[in-house]
């Protein structure tokens, strides 16, 4: 039984350091150690699908913040300026824990 628990932890933990290295590039490093952590394989299934902090710049296509109106890669002005419920971190955080929710 002990040895089951050991392996669970450590497959816990393998999941929880996939989870967070996805999560990085969305700026949720912690919150991908957590899902990984605890739902495992789910966990990491979970934070490739959640929206990060960032979106695709419309002309190079690399990630910038969503607030950016300049891109950091190729300096071009966004000409699709951020939504407007991402200017507000609460509001994007909630829309964050509604993502999760519907996961559960
Ligand atoms: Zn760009």
């Amino acid at each position: 039984m002990e040895a089951i628990l050991g392996w669970l932890f450590i497959l816990g933990l393998l999941c929880g350091i996939v989870a967070s290295l996805i999560g990085h590039k969305k700026d949720r490093s912690i919150l991908g150690f957590i899902l990984g952590f605890l739902f495992g394989p789910f966990g990491i299934l979970i934070i490739l699908v959640i929206r990060g902090s960032r979106r695709n710049c419309p002309y190079c296509k690399e990630l910038m913040q969503y607030t950016a109106t300049v891109c950091p890669h190729c300096q071009k002005e966004s000409s699709s300026p951020a939504p407007a419920k991402w200017q507000n971190p609460r509001a994007a955080e909630k829309m964050m824990k509604a993502d999760l929710r519907k996961f559960k």
